[in-house]
């Protein structure tokens, strides 16, 4: 399976300064020699692999990384500056593959990992180098080397943050479209969704990754639906987003249907956190609302909450949406202050 986010890149490396011709002049030296300075490299293009980030999403902005140039040499044998690396930061499991998205260049693995994808070019030498005892004053110098480009290929392989679960119809691919950048296919019938749709959404200024696991059946955990084939990603998920069609009959008979599956799957999956919606509220009178959310708040047990939502009309999502993020924030927190928690030390005895 395939949970791509990827992003074309075109990228340059700085061209080397050019070298100086220059001559010492002083009141008082008479056969002052070349002194022209050698030019500054270009820039090289650098990928590095960051902490915090778990989308290329910033690369659908900027698609044009260039390297600075070099500066020129200058007289008095003064080196020009090197050019500004163009520097491409990266979620961790980000692949860089070359033009036809064929080869991979560089595997990004760890935080802190560098890898230089173009060299700038050489700064050109000046005057100064081509002092011979033959030409003691020469009048040339070398221009910079120039900077080369190429396209690239940046590929992360997703991992969900968010799981969208409900039964097929509930309006997964809707909210996912309402939410996110995704355009998953959507029509009148079930299982339009063959392949999970996987969204970047946006918050505040946190990104999550959401997903839609199409087609949660009974019987799915035992390999009879399609939803088992997405169960495996869902486990990755912090949080659950359950949606509930509340234009069906029994909207206790749905939830619990997907509850009984997520359960019956294990691995964890019931425990975790899940965010409670009614959805399609657009549909609903008001007395449908209170009534189809009161079976539902009992159906899904004491301190519940049912969230009043329309994929649709967009009611109620943003708030959805803050929770989910907040839910993710919450369990990153806790994992992270989990693996830098000190090993709990015996105790001295006598
Ligand atoms: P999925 O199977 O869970 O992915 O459901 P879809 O998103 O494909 O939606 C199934 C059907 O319900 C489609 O005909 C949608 O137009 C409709 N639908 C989805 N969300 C809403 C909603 O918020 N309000 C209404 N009235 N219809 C919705
Ligand atoms: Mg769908």
């Amino acid at each position: 399976m395939k949970f791509l986010d990827e992003a074309k890149v075109y990228i340059r490396s700085g061209d080397g300064g050019a070298g100086s011709v220059s001559f010492l002049r002083e009141k008082f030296r008479e056969f002052g020699g070349p002194d022209g300075g050698d030019g500054g490299k270009g820039g090289d293009v650098v990928v590095e692999c960051v902490d915090g980030l778990n989308t290329l999403i910033d690369y659908r902005f900027q698609q044009h990384f260039k390297a600075r140039t070099g500066m020129h040499g200058m007289g008095r044998n003064r080196h020009g500056f090197n050019g500004e690396d163009a520097i491409l930061k990266v979620p961790v499991g980000t692949q860089v593959f070359d033009e036809e998205g064929e080869t991979m260049i560089a595997d990004m693995t760890r935080v802190g990992q560098r890898i230089v994808l173009l060299k700038g070019g050489n700064g050109g030498f000046g005057n100064a180098h081509f002092k011979t005892s033959t030409n003691r004053a020469p009048r040339h110098a070398n221009p910079g080397q120039e900077g080369v480009e190429a396209w690239i290929w940046l590929r992360l392989k997703l991992i969900a943050d968010a799981g969208l679960v409900g039964l097929p119809n509930a309006g997964k691919s809707t909210f996912l479209a309402a939410t996110s950048a995704a355009k998953p296919k959507i029509a009148d019938y079930p299982f339009t969704t063959l392949t999970p749709g996987l969204g970047v959404v946006s918050v505040d200024a946190r990104t999550f990754v959401l997903a839609d696991i199409p087609g949660l059946i009974e019987g799915a955990s035992e390999g009879l639906g399609l939803g088992d084939r997405f169960l495996g990603h869902v486990e990755r998920c912090r949080t659950l987003i359950h949606l509930v069609d509340g234009t069906q009959e029994d909207v206790a008979e749905a939830y619990n249907v997907v509850r009984g599956e997520l359960e019956a799957y294990g691995a964890g999956l019931e425990d975790k956190p899940e965010i409670l919606c009614l959805n399609k509220c657009d549909a609903l009178s008001e007395e449908e609302r209170k009534e189809k959310a009161k079976a539902l708040k009992k159906a899904a047990g004491r301190g519940s909450t049912v969230h009043l939502i329309s994929g649709v009309t967009g009611e109620g999502i943003s708030a959805i949406l803050h929770l989910a993020a907040d839910a993710i924030a919450a369990a990153n927190a806790a994992e992270k202050a989990e693996s830098e928690a000190p090993e709990e030390e015996e105790g001295w005895r006598p």
